[in-house]
């Protein structure tokens, strides 16, 4: 494994449209182990493909359902090629989000509460995901990286956090 280097904004490979993984080759799965790595020497709770410098449609979530609550809430690993929406929710609510790939500024955006995705997991078999709250914002948010979208573009408000406050939720 290795820790790659995360690439920050104006990279173009994060305005790009990421290319569906189409092979689960050692290649597919060392990016797998390197995206894993990277993510928890960020340290962020999420990381997408082109953050890393590679246009495909990848994402690995390191998240514990319950940390807003309790911090040592155990953790889940989601490992998720071409992930895509089956279901949003109606409701929607605002929380601060960060991003690895643009440093040194937090916003308020507008997600989803609820969403069910589907996608590929790390063998190239068909996974279903529910999720809600902080775990279906960072999917929001990481899905949104594989269309070049950031979450800059969706903030109803951007602001350069005080110290502390960085950590609110770099993905
Ligand atoms: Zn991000």
């Amino acid at each position: 494994m290795a820790i790659r280097e995360i690439v920050y904004t104006p990279d173009p490979v994060l305005r790009r449209k990421a290319h569906k993984v189409t092979v689960f080759d050692k290649e597919t799965k060392t990016l797998i182990e390197d995206m894993i790595e990277t993510l928890r020497e960020a340290p962020g709770v999420g990381l997408a493909a082109p953050q890393v410098g590679i246009s495909s449609r990848l994402i690995v979530i390191e998240y514990g359902e319950d940390e807003d609550e309790n911090e040592d809430a155990p953790k889940k690993l989601y490992i998720v090629a071409n992930p895509e929406f089956i279901k949003k929710s109606d409701e929607m609510v605002e929380g601060v989000e960060g991003c690895l790939s643009v440093p040194n500024l937090v916003g308020t955006v507008d997600r989803h509460e609820e969403v069910l995705i589907k996608g590929l997991n790390r063998n190239g078999q068909p996974i279903k995901i529910k999720a809600k709250g902080w775990l279906a914002r960072i999917f929001q948010h990481e899905m949104d990286h594989l269309d070049g979208i950031l979450y800059t573009d969706r903030a109803n408000r951007i602001w350069q956090p005080s110290e502390g406050e960085a950590e609110a939720a770099d993905v």
